[in-house]
């Protein structure tokens, strides 16, 4: 489905680059609980993609939600995409003990909806899906009542390690298309758009009850037609959740900025995306794919 360049773009200035709008701006409040967090993440070994990723909402969801994504399989990844700050390198073999490490991290801070991320591995034959499969299990096995919901790589595209996923049965599969078409191969190291859309058509196909979702940021130079298109290709994979957040360079190695998208731009967005027929669209400047990831099943499940 082609995707018209008819709507008006931009009408909101967009307020000087070097220096974040006002409603990027976050308040660096900690509580007990932010402490508390850390301090269960390192003692069992863990990381999260909160504190590899440097996320704007750390502090929110830290210290007011008492609730992190876990990364799992290290935290090296084997590609170098050019909006993220994760380190690329060699990663280590991956840590059997570590999913039974992730379940009881996730029952002593309370955590009812575990959001579990992984570095990209294509080392692994697998991609790591079973790694990721493993630990969601260990999650259900030890908390019944908690939901779990997986950000995957796109595991190279294997349909086999997409459905070692599927048969573990989250209550969410994730896999971000994180831009549009056009900027894919400046952004995303040795990824690919269709790629990632056949991800979630695979696993719509061997699952078409299960809630999939993906995200992308917006700020690299994407025009806003282009982004209706992304979300009407990624509407027809089967995939009914979408978040859309502002690109924010985390090191100076990374991206620039090429815009900041205005709130009631998102809001416009969220519109739309609704109209195209997904379940549930957070959009926002601070929105990222794991925002409140617990409260959008919720909203979901009651509708
Ligand atoms: S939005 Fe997600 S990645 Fe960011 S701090 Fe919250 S849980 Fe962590």
């Amino acid at each position: 489905m082609e995707y018209p360049a008819k709507f008006p773009q931009a009408t909101v200035p967009t307020p000087s680059l070097s220096r974040k709008p006002d409603w990027l701006r976050v308040k660096l409040a900690t509580t007990p609980d932010t402490a508390f967090v850390r301090k269960s993440l390192r003692t069992k070994g863990l990381h999260t993609v909160c504190e590899e990723a440097r996320c704007p909402n750390l502090h929110e969801c830290w210290s007011f939600h008492r609730t992190a994504s876990f990364m799992v399989l290290g935290t090296i990844c084997t590609r170098h995409c050019r909006f993220c700050a994760v380190k690329t390198g060699k990663p280590a073999a991956p840590d059997e003990l570590e999913p039974g490490r992730v379940a009881a991290s996730v029952e002593r801070l309370g955590i009812a909806h575990a959001v579990i991320t992984m570095v990209n591995r294509d080392d692994l034959p697998d991609g790591g899906a079973g790694h990721l499969a493993a630990t969601g299990r260990a999650i259900h096995a030890r908390l019944p009542k908690t939901s779990v919901e997986y950000l995957s790589s796109d595991l190279m595209g294997k349909s086999e390690a997409i459905a070692v996923l599927v048969e573990s049965k989250p209550e969410i599969l994730g896999h971000n298309i994180e831009t549009i078409r056009r900027l894919t191969p400046q952004v995303r190291s040795r990824s690919d758009y269709d790629r990632s859309l056949n991800f979630l058509r695979t696993a719509a196909a061997l699952n078409s009850t299960l809630l999939l979702k993906s995200s992308l940021m917006l700020g690299l130079g994407e025009e806003e037609h282009e982004v209706l298109q992304t979300l009407a290709e990624l509407r027809d994979t089967g995939c009914k959740l979408v978040n859309i957040g502002q690109y924010l360079q985390p090191t100076r190695r990374n991206l620039p900025v090429k815009r900041y998208w205005h709130p009631d731009e998102f809001a416009s967005l969220r519109e739309k995306a609704l109209q195209l027929g997904f379940a549930h669209v957070y959009a926002g400047p601070l929105v990222r794919s794991s925002y409140h990831a617990g409260k959008q099943l919720q909203e979901i499940l009651k509708a």
